[in-house]
C-alpha cells in the first residue's frame, strides 16, 4: 500500500513539475518579451531644454533633439 502511495506521489509530482515548468517556460519567455516590448515603446530621451526625461513617443522632436513640450521646443 505505502508502495503504491510513493508511485502515486511521484506521478502527481512529476505531472506537477512538468505543468509548472512548462507553464513558467511559457510564462517566462512571455514576459520577456512583453518586457521587451515595454522597454522599446517606454524608452526615455532627455529633454533638451529643461532636462525632464519623456517617452519618445511623447517627445517632441526639432532639429533632431528631443523636446519634452512644445513650450521647451518653441524656447
Ligand atoms: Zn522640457
Amino acid at each position: 500500500m505505502i508502495l503504491k502511495w510513493l508511485i502515486f506521489g511521484a506521478i502527481v509530482y512529476a505531472v506537477y513539475v512538468l505543468f509548472f515548468k512548462s507553464k513558467n517556460i511559457s510564462s517566462k519567455s512571455s514576459n520577456k518579451s512583453s518586457k521587451k516590448d515595454d522597454g522599446d515603446s517606454e524608452e526615455m530621451v532627455e529633454c533638451c531644454e529643461c532636462g525632464t526625461f519623456v517617452a519618445t513617443k511623447e517627445a517632441f522632436i526639432k532639429n533632431g533633439k528631443f523636446y519634452c513640450s512644445k513650450e521647451c521646443m518653441n524656447k
